[in-house]
């Protein structure tokens, strides 16, 4: 990603302004590097693409793996 993408990203979560750790950049582009808002939540970008998915919608990702057959089909509908 380009630094001036900096200007529009906002973390999706509270909208606040991003901070940019980079550990890798190569002509001007960030290849590899975090994004931080305020409230403490981290965004990680990995070659050069930011993830921008709210934390807790990664961990839903990450729990789906697992397939809970979830809803209780026994209730009648009334
Ligand atoms: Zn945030």
């Amino acid at each position: 990603m380009r630094h001036s993408l900096m200007d529009i990203l906002v973390c999706p979560v509270t909208k606040s302004e991003l901070t940019l750790e980079v550990t890798r950049e190569e002509n001007g582009e960030v290849l590899n590097g975090t994004l931080r808002c305020e409230e403490g939540h981290v965004f990680p970008i990995k070659d050069g693409i930011p993830n921008m998915l709210p934390p807790d919608i990664r961990e839903q990702l990450d729990t789906s793996a697992t397939h809970e057959s979830g809803t209780n089909d026994a209730e009648p509908v009334t």
